[in-house]
């Protein structure tokens, strides 16, 4: 059977990756994670001291963008892929509220998203990809076979991180988290350059009320039936 390309998009803290992830494994296919990418740069310009008064240096991303290096490898103890910045794992420095607060306004300078969606193109040209973000069906893989558009209350979207966050032992509050989840939305929504936005052809997938189980049953369910048609 001929590989297919899956694009996942939608708002933040929806379990996205969670999904793409499980369906990943059960089908053999490579899972991207694209948000890790645009965290990984953040990470970097924090590292470097690339934000002045809480706000990025564009001119002097631009120029060190040459040495920020992304790659994935797969972890033999959890079975999913890690992400690495220059050849360190920063798969837990790129989860933490300090990232998620300034991403979006990384995510959104245009030679950023150049950069990274050269690298996802390539990643995902050997089809047999699940790739999940803000613009895979819109921008990055626009004649994908198979498009998902995932949401999720807000409330519930923040709950579900707040918990992620604790069981790794991270401090916050769960206001914290909302604030952060819509002021994200809110941007990734309203920037200039590949907005946030559902493919024409995407299916919309409200998993609010569902458990991980029966969103990884749907997601195999949709894969199925394209494969099939
Ligand atoms: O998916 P995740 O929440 O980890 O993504 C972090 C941020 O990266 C998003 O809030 C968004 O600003 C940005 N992003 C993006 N385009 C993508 C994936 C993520 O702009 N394809």
């Amino acid at each position: 059977m001929n590989k297919i390309t899956i694009a996942i998009d939608g708002h933040s803290s929806c379990g996205k990756s969670t999904m793409a992830k499980d369906l990943a494994k059960e089908i053999g296919y490579v899972y991207i994670d694209t948000g890790a990418m645009y965290r990984a740069v953040t990470l970097y310009c924090l590292q470097n001291g690339l934000f002045r008064d809480g706000n990025v240096d564009t001119d002097e991303l631009r120029k060190h963008m040459g040495n920020i290096s992304i790659t994935f490898q797969l972890n033999p103890d959890t079975g999913k892929p890690d992400t690495y910045l220059n050849g360190t794992c920063v798969e837990d420095r790129i989860r933490t509220l300090e990232v998620s607060a300034k991403v979006s306004h990384v995510a959104a300078l245009d030679f950023v998203r150049e950069a990274m969606v050269d690298l996802q193109r390539l990643m995902g040209e050997a089809k047999g990809v699940i790739m999940d973000g803000r613009d895979i069906g819109t921008v990055v893989f626009p004649n994908a076979e198979l498009k998902i558009f995932v949401t999720a209350s807000d409330e519930i979207r923040a709950r579900r991180r707040y918990d992620e966050l604790t069981a790794k032992g991270e401090k916050c509050n769960l206001e914290d988290i909302v604030a952060n989840i819509r002021e994200r939305d809110r941007i990734d929504s309203t920037r200039a350059v590949s907005p946030l936005r559902k493919a024409d052809d995407a299916i919309v997938l409200d998993n609010s009320y569902m458990t991980i189980a029966e969103q990884k049953a749907w997601l195999l369910s949709q894969f199925e039936r394209v494969t099939k048609e």
